[in-house]
């Protein structure tokens, strides 16, 4: 039986978005007609987050900066989106999920945010998914341009969660359950963009996913980044091609280890006319749609 995908969302997240030109998402949900036309994907409607989940991952002065900021006015349907992505699979709905966000989640730690980021929207899911489905091991894969320092802030002390992340730096905890692989080392000397897009998507098909399939996580969140498109804020020089091969590896792996649970978590990324071809472009492979 061919997978079924729900894609969260918010009007809000098309009218704003904590980024530096704002309106990415500005031609969701038009953009997914024709997927939506398939019965095996839904368009859900993100709720506003409940206080009492923020405040199991982050401060009450957190919360306050948060409201005070008027670039966060997305956040709480936005971390909404990511624990709904989440629960609709648990509760057996759906087999993976695609969450688009207005805020961003993986700088923000316990008590910080930056980066066009306000409340941790994946460890903040997380928390709901392990208190109310029993969830205990969970893998997080971060191909954003830059490093989730709040995610890992939150996260380094927990062995039960295997986070692996793309971005400037080299690094292995000693329980090797906290990976940070470097793009630039890899990228250095391609000399093609599809030779960019090869290297990079093998950081997860070579690090990252055999470190999964040992790790057998019940649940998998890809943190998915389009910043690293050429062109883009965090320009690394990838095309959709890199992003395709990174969902298919992420399809197969969840598919191995944890029945398909996988949720692809929308990150960085700022041009409107990208976000209209990747984020189709992903949704298509998690439901296994022919182009
Ligand atoms: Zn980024
Ligand atoms: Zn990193």
């Amino acid at each position: 039986m061919k997978p079924s995908v729900a894609i969260i969302y918010h009007e809000s997240f098309s009218r704003r978005s904590y980024l530096t030109q704002g309106t990415r998402l500005q031609d969701f949900p038009a953009v997914l007609e024709n997927i939506l036309k398939d019965e095996r994907f839904h368009l859900l409607y993100a709720p506003p987050i409940r206080e009492e989940l923020i405040l199991r991952v982050h401060s009450r002065d957190h919360i306050e900066e948060v409201m005070r900021d008027p670039l966060c006015s997305t956040a709480w349907h936005s971390v909404g989106s990511v624990v709904l992505g989440a629960e609709t699979i648990l509760k057996g709905e759906h087999s993976r999920s695609f969450a688009l966000i207005g805020a961003g989640g993986h700088h923000a730690g316990r008590n910080y945010f930056w980066g066009y980021c306000c409340f941790n929207d994946v460890v903040i899911a997380i928390d709901v998914i392990r208190s109310s489905y029993g969830v205990r091991r969970i893998a997080i894969v971060d191909t954003d341009a830059h490093h989730g320092d709040g995610t890992r802030e939150l996260v380094k002390d927990d062995p039960t969660i295997l986070h692996c992340c793309i971005c400037q730096q080299n690094y292995e905890s000693s329980d090797g359950t906290k990976i940070d692989v470097s793009a630039y080392d890899k990228l250095r000397g391609a000399k093609s963009p599809s030779e960019r897009n090869a290297l990079y998507a093998s950081i997860v098909q070579r690090d990252f996913i055999p470190r999964i399939r040992e790790f057998r996580p019940e649940f998998i969140f890809w943190y998915f980044g389009f910043d690293t498109h050429r062109g883009d804020y965090g320009d690394l020089g990838l095309t959709v091609e890199a992003y395709e091969a990174i969902a298919r590896a992420m399809c197969s792996v969840s598919d191995e280890t944890c029945g398909g649970k996988l949720e692809v978590v929308l990150g960085g990324g700022s041009s409107r006319s990208i976000a209209n071809n990747v984020i189709p472009s992903v949704i298509r492979i998690l439901g296994d749609l022919g182009i």
